[in-house]
């Protein structure tokens, strides 16, 4: 090495592939890890889909549903639900919680078509469903994909009805139309924005008519009787449904070598995930440390199972009661890995991306100091303090990781559960895994940057 090489190698900032710097064996960790993983993505097809197989995993490694202000022994595993849309899992410690707690948060929806309210109607002998895009999508992406419908159905009498069709080996599918190329010169002049509008998002759910000819809309009338024998419902019982329409993929490796996972729904349950596996690792640990999988980021975290919601604080403030402690002596005292995703750099739009300051698939776990737009605008910007303190443990653990920003400054930004975290007065940094094409039906992420994520949370949690 000449002088030079050696200064630079001492003196300089420079990420390297996660290849170059694991283990073979550690390599082989990170790719069984990744087939665990798509099978829960394979699940988890929406948030209430990632509860279930959240809990059923949880329920298998003994954690027990949560106790309000029982005193718990260190080591014990507990669990809440809130409202089937949301998951907080904890390990108490054998600290007192008045030395804080450790959060690992990360989000279980993800961008998809709901169905609006009174979705059914029939047109020109086709049978189809009104949606309301959630979250922020590219419109035009959204045709021509094979599409799977969960949700729940309450009923007129009572009776909560699980509707899951589209995801399983053999059942139907449903898919939005687009214009062919032949008819499709106009389309072709609009801004891409423009070309497929939300109202065009209308899902083919039928085609065969009730036999009879009396009446007219018999090929809605046709779907109406299949809902009712397989269901129960009448068309008014869509009224007061929550079903989501959500691409039909299967998480499946990327590449001749295998070192990407394509699959719908990566953000953020490839943070979940890890999160999730974290909080089934710690054993007896120092301080409680809590999972938590939350709803409603992709729509700004509202709702009563969004992260503004105060859950989080309540089910700590139960902690605290138990020891005769009042929630913010807890809080003030806690720190947080804000588990979300971040975009990875995307070589074919390397115009939206400033090198320096991107992350890269491959390059291991991301820490994003802030997020928001234009001029930070609605960060939480994590102290040089916090994420010092983050860096010399993933420094000491080796655990791979690289700084980003979302993208080039007043290209656009968004946002993740930090600040809300942030507003608890706990310290909180952004900490997630590279997904390219973030947000589109099908999203890429690798299995190494996976398994950082986890390694992240692991030793957060066991310090
Ligand atoms: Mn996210
Ligand atoms: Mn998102």
């Amino acid at each position: 090495m000449s002088k030079a090489e050696e200064l630079k190698k001492e003196l300089a900032y420079a990420p390297k592939h996660a290849g170059l710097t694991v283990s073979a064996a550690e390599q082989k960790k990170a790719f069984a890890f990744a087939e665990d993983y798509k099978q829960f993505l394979d699940e988890a097809r929406t948030e209430r889909l990632a509860v279930k197989a959240a809990v059923a995993r949880a329920e298998a490694c003994g954690f027990k549903p949560f106790e309000p202000y029982r005193k718990y022994k260190a080591g014990s595993k507990v669990y809440y639900v809130n409202r089937g849309k949301a998951v907080i899992l904890a390990v108490i410690g054998k600290k007192s919680v008045k030395e804080g707690v450790r959060i690992a948060a990360a989000h279980i929806d993800s961008p998809r078509l709901d169905l609006k309210p009174n979705p059914l109607y029939e047109s020109d002998d086709i049978a189809m469903f009104k949606t309301h895009y959630y979250g922020g999508i590219k419109k035009f992406q959204w045709v021509t994909v094979p599409l799977a419908l969960h949700g729940v159905i309450v009923r007129r009498d009572g009776k909560e009805i699980e509707v899951s069709i589209g995801d399983k080996e053999g059942e139907p599918k449903f898919v939005i139309s687009d214009i062919l190329p032949h008819l499709g010169a106009e389309q072709a002049q609009k801004p891409l924005g423009k070309a497929i509008e939300a109202e065009d998002l209308n899902v083919i759910v039928g085609s065969l008519p009730f036999k009879d000819d009396k009446a007219s809309e018999l090929v809605k009338l046709n779907i109406l009787k299949l809902l009712n024998e397989k269901y129960g419902i009448v068309e008014s019982d869509f009224l007061s449904a929550e079903l989501e329409v959500v691409p039909a993929y299967r998480t499946d490796d990327i590449g001749f070598d295998r070192g990407l996972l394509g699959g719908y729904g990566h953000d953020d349950r490839c943070c979940a995930y890890p999160a999730l596996r974290a909080v089934f690792e710690a054993k007896t640990p120092a301080k409680t440390v809590i999972t938590v999988l939350t709803d409603k980021e992709e729509i700004g975290s509202d709702g009563n199972t969004g992260m503004q919601s105060a859950y989080l604080k309540y089910f700590i403030a139960y902690l605290a009661k138990a020891e005769g402690l009042d929630v913010f002596e807890v809080l003030s005292h806690s720190e947080c890995l804000s588990a979300d995703v971040n975009s990875a750099y995307d070589p074919n739009f390397a115009n939206c991306f400033e090198k320096n300051n991107s992350s890269y698939l491959n390059r291991g776990v991301v820490l994003t100091k802030y997020t928001g737009a234009r001029g930070k605008g609605g960060a939480s910007d994590a102290s040089a303090e916090y994420i010092g303190k983050v860096i010399r443990l993933m420094n000491d653990k080796k655990v791979v990781w690289q700084i980003g920003e979302l993208g080039k400054v007043d290209v656009g930004g968004g946002g993740t559960v930090a600040k809300y975290i942030a507003k608890l007065d706990v310290d909180v940094v952004d900490l997630g895994v590279p997904v390219l094409s973030m947000h589109a039906p099908y999203e890429v992420i690798s299995k190494f940057d996976l398994w950082m994520a986890f390694r992240a949370f692991d030793e957060f949690f066991k310090q």
